[in-house]
């Protein structure tokens, strides 16, 4: 048996604990907000307050590999979030000439829904977990770290209720993870970080389907590129769906989007989003935007090798992408 500090309870600190206590081994999940999401998605969703993980609100599409893992890893997980309302949509309803089929083409299925859903189950399992001790709104403060070997070793994290010792740390402290920081604050060699700025922006809007009405907008397209943008849909949970725009940041129009009557307009004319739109949906938020991207990859190694032992990152603190 291990004992595993984790430091970040977001999608990959909760999935990464509720993996490994599965596994037998002891798990401290220390998540800096305090707040443990209830099974009212659309409250969690648009009431939570989430300055630390701004992308939260931003329309996701779980890929096919994303399900794979959740229905072998955690099954109870993957059917909770089923009841609670997302949808699987297979690859090949997009087409009309589905050719002949091959082994595995079966898991090529997406999960439509809101993130907060994948959150919400993931949190009542790993709060279920005997293994796993969960200290919502207790952040990480520090590491603890051994520097009498060649290589510097982390042996636990400190919080405001003193330290923990672990054998490993787990760093899922996402984007904007303070982990690199501290390792230089403690003496360590710099961690190797590649980043490039995105000049891209992201403005979405939600909407509901009217209860009486279609549930889908049918086959449709879900996204094509104008001159200026590209524009796309993303079908979720519960009736739920996000128009979204991604511009370029050179463009010095694109603060006029967050007007939602100029958001509609520009939308409607990309082909998916108007056939969504046309079916008379109620608008369930305002404009919400998203900016600041980057390309980001961490690593704790250089040329002459690890800059320290005893941690390893999961999740969008090792790496991240935009499309
Ligand atoms: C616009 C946008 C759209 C995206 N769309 C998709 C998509 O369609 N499909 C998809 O799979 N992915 C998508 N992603 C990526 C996905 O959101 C991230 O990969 C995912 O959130 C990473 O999870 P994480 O747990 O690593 O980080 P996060 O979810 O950011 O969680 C990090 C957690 O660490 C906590 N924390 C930070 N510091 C401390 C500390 N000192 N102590 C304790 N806790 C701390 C934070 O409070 C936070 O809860 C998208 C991202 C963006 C920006």
């Amino acid at each position: 048996m291990t004992r595993v500090a984790i430091v970040g309870g977001g999608i990959g600190g909760l999935a990464a604990a509720l993996f490994l206590g599965r596994r037998g081994h002891r798990v401290a999940l220390f998540e800096r907000d305090g707040h443990r999401p209830g099974p009212d998605a659309d409250r969690e969703f648009f009431d939570w307050h989430r300055p630390g993980v701004p992308q939260a609100v931003q329309p996701h599409g779980l890929l096919a590999p994303v399900r794979t893992v959740l229905r072998a890893e955690v099954p109870d997980v993957y059917r909770a979030m089923l009841r609670m309302g997302a949808r699987e949509r297979n690859e090949f309803e997009w087409f009309d000439d589905r050719g002949p089929t091959r082994p595995g083409d079966e898991d090529l299925v997406t999960i439509q829904t809101r993130r907060i859903v994948l959150e919400a189950a993931l949190h009542d399992a790993v709060h279920r977990e005997p293994g796993v001790e969960v200290r919502l709104g207790e952040p990480v403060e520090g590491l603890l770290v051994d520097r009498r070997g060649d290589v510097p070793q982390v042996t636990g994290v400190r919080s405001a209720s003193g330290t923990h010792d672990a054998d490993l740390v787990l760093d899922a402290g996402g984007r904007r993870s303070p982990v690199p920081r501290w390792l230089s604050g403690a003496g360590c060699r710099d961690v190797v970080v590649e980043n490039h700025r995105v000049q891209i922006a992201y403005f979405c809007r939600w909407y509901r389907l009217r209860p009486d009405g279609p549930c889908d907008a049918g086959r449709v397209k879900a996204g094509s590129t104008s001159a200026f943008a590209v524009g796309g849909v993303f079908p979720s949970d519960n009736g739920i769906f996000a128009a979204s725009l991604t511009v370029s940041t050179a463009d010095p129009t694109r603060a006029a989007l967050r007007d939602p009557a100029v958001f509609e307009r520009v939308s409607r004319t990309f082909p998916a989003i108007a056939a969504w739109l046309a079916l008379e949906p109620e608008p369930v938020s305002g404009v919400l935007a998203m900016g600041g991207l980057h390309n980001r990859w961490t690593t704790p190694a250089d040329a002459d090798g690890p800059v320290v032992t005893g941690l390893v990152g999961v999740g969008d603190s090792v790496a991240y992408t935009n499309p």
